[in-house]
C-alpha cells in the first residue's frame, strides 16, 4: 500500500490537467505535482507543486519519479503530444509506477460538416490545394513547416497560435496570437472578415476550441481534421478529470500499486 499522501505526477499542458490538479489538491490523501513543458509564456498555473521543463527523455523522467517518491503518473498532455506520452509509458515501466492517460474525447462530425481526415500535418497540407485558397490554420505554432512547401505558394494562411511561430512558415500568412476558449461569434467573424474558405485543425476535442467547427459548418467551408496519434499500448485511458480522480483514489483505497483500466 502506498504511504499516504500518495504523490501523483500529472504531465500537464491541458485544461484537463489543470482540472485534475485542482481536484487532487483538495484531497488530503494526495500530494500533486504538475509538470509543464515550458513552451507557453505565462501559462495558467494549477494548484499543488509545479515543475517546468523537459526531463531529458524517458530515463530522465523515470529518475525524477524515483527521486521524488512519485507513486502514480497521469499523462494529461495534449492528445498530440505523442513523444511525451511514449516517454511516460516507458518511464512508468522503468520506475514500476502505475500510469493513466487522461484524454478528452475527440470531436465527432455532425450533419452539414464537410470534414476531410488526415493522418498528419503533411497529409493535411497535401489536401489543401483542392479545397480552398484562404486557410484558417489552427494546428498550433509547431509543425508549420508542413505548410511551407512550394506546392502551397498560391495559398494564403491565417495562422492562429498562442505564441508567435518561428520559420519555416507558410510563404503568405498572417499570424493571429490568441489562446482559447474561443466564442462562436468570434470564430464566425474571423471566417467572414478574412474570407477564409478552408479550416485546418487537429482533432483536439473539448469545448474550448470547438466553436470554429460550428462556424465552419455554418459557413459551409471544408475542414481538414488531423487524426490523433494512438495512446501507447497497454496504457489505461480516462476520458474526464473525474475519472482520473477515481483512478487515483482507487490507488490508495485498494492499497494496490496498479489501479488498472479506468472506464
Ligand atoms: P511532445 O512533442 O510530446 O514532447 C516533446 C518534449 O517536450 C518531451 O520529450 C519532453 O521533453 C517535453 N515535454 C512535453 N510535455 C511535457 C510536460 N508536460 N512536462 C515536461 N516536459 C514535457 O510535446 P508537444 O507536442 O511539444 O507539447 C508540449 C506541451 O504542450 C505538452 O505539455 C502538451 O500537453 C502541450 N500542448 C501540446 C499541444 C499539441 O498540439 N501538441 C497543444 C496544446 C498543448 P523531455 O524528453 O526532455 O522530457
Amino acid at each position: 500500500m502506498p504511504v499516504l499522501p500518495v504523490h501523483v505526477l500529472v504531465l500537464g499542458g491541458t485544461t484537463e490537467a489543470r482540472r485534475l490538479a485542482e481536484s487532487l489538491a483538495g484531497d488530503r490523501h494526495v500530494r500533486v505535482t504538475t509538470s509543464l513543458a515550458g513552451r507557453v509564456s505565462a501559462p495558467r498555473l494549477p494548484p499543488g507543486d509545479v515543475r517546468v521543463g523537459g526531463f531529458g527523455g524517458p530515463d530522465g523522467l523515470a529518475a525524477w519519479v524515483r527521486e521524488h517518491g512519485v507513486d502514480a503518473l497521469v499523462d494529461a498532455t495534449h492528445p498530440f503530444a505523442s513523444t511525451m506520452s511514449r516517454n511516460a509509458a516507458e518511464a512508468a515501466a522503468q520506475a514500476h509506477v502505475p500510469l493513466l492517460a487522461l484524454r478528452r474525447p475527440g470531436w465527432v462530425a455532425q450533419d452539414g460538416d464537410r470534414w476531410h481526415s488526415a493522418g498528419s500535418l503533411a497529409e493535411a497540407a497535401g489536401l489543401l490545394p483542392a479545397l480552398g485558397e484562404r486557410v484558417f490554420l489552427t494546428t498550433g505554432r509547431m509543425g508549420l513547416a508542413a505548410f511551407a512547401g512550394a506546392g502551397l505558394d498560391e495559398l494564403w494562411f491565417l495562422v492562429r497560435s498562442v505564441d508567435a511561430p518561428e520559420p519555416p512558415c507558410p510563404a503568405r500568412m498572417e499570424v493571429l496570437l490568441d489562446r482559447g476558449p474561443f466564442t462562436l461569434e468570434g470564430e464566425r467573424e474571423i471566417i467572414r472578415h478574412h474570407r477564409l474558405d478552408v479550416l485546418v485543425t487537429k482533432d483536439s476535442g473539448g469545448d474550448a476550441t470547438a466553436p470554429k467547427l460550428t462556424a465552419a459548418r455554418e459557413a459551409r467551408i471544408p475542414v481538414v481534421v488531423v487524426r490523433r496519434p494512438p495512446v501507447p499500448e497497454g496504457v489505461p485511458v480516462a476520458r474526464t478529470p473525474d475519472e482520473a480522480v477515481r483512478w487515483v483514489r482507487r490507488l490508495y483505497a485498494e492499497g494496490s500499486g496498479d489501479a488498472g483500466a479506468s472506464g
